[in-house]
């Protein structure tokens, strides 16, 4: 087995099926730990606490940031979100691989401090479909969606910094493509160094002439 997980980092406009495509993922493979960041933003309808987020008063936030509790944080619309540390590095250590659901700039300052993570950007196929995603989640008010579809907008400035780019046109063909996409990074050889030290090692009898 790898040594280590690989940490994926998945943005996305908002509505533009992220959430939708982690879940299904975590129930189709086993081998994926979804990361839940904390934010002070109010649960929507059916969120539970610890599942879809940690909810937390702005006072419970700014404290876990004092204490150097969260890898990222950024405010995304006037809230704040984060991800905790401890879960993301256990998960690592222990061989899963490590799914981030978080915007752009949490993403960026993810890469700084994890230069092998992957940073996956999934996009609807074009702006009208995002709108009718959103409106058809039902979940933010005309004004709180105006702010997701403007935010977006400045979003899709940053998509180039990504390292790949998904479409999610078709649910299930995003899944897989996702999936199959994270399973070739393990070849990386930054992710086989058990690997590479056990050939190294194997190939010196023919040095030795044995
Ligand atoms: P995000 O987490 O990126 O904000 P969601 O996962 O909440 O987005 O998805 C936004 C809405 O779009 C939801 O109502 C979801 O059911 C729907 N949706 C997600 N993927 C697709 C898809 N491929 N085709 C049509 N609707 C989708
Ligand atoms: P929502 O309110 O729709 O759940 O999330 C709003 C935005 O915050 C989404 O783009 C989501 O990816 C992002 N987000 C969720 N958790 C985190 C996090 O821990 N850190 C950062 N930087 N962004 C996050």
């Amino acid at each position: 087995m790898d040594q280590q997980g690989i940490l994926t980092v998945v943005s996305g406009f908002s509505g533009a099926g992220k959430g939708t495509i982690m879940e299904e993922l975590v129930s189709r493979y086993d081998n994926y730990a979804l990361s839940v960041s904390a934010t002070t933003r109010a649960p929507r309808e059916g969120e539970k606490e610890g599942k879809a987020y940690y909810f937390k008063t702005r006072e419970e936030f700014e404290s876990m940031i004092a204490r150097d509790e969260l890898i990222e944080y950024a405010q995304y619309v006037d809230q704040y979100y984060g991800t905790p540390k401890e879960y993301v590095l256990a998960s690592l250590a222990a061989g899963k691989d490590v799914l981030l659901e978080i915007e752009v700039q949490g993403a960026l300052a993810v890469k700084e401090k994890f230069p092998d993570a992957a940073l996956v950007f999934i996009t609807p196929p074009d702006a009208a479909e995002l709108k009718r995603r959103l409106l058809g989640r039902g979940t933010e008010s005309a004004e709180k969606i105006e702010a997701r579809l403007r935010r977006a907008a400045q979003e899709s400035r940053l998509m180039g910094n990504y390292d790949y780019i998904l479409v999610n046109d078709k649910l299930d063909e995003c899944v897989e493509e996702l999936h199959r996409l994270i399973q070739a990074l393990h070849t990386r050889a930054c992710c086989r160094q058990d690997l590479i030290k056990r050939i190294q090692e194997d190939m010196k009898q023919f040095e030795k002439g044995e």
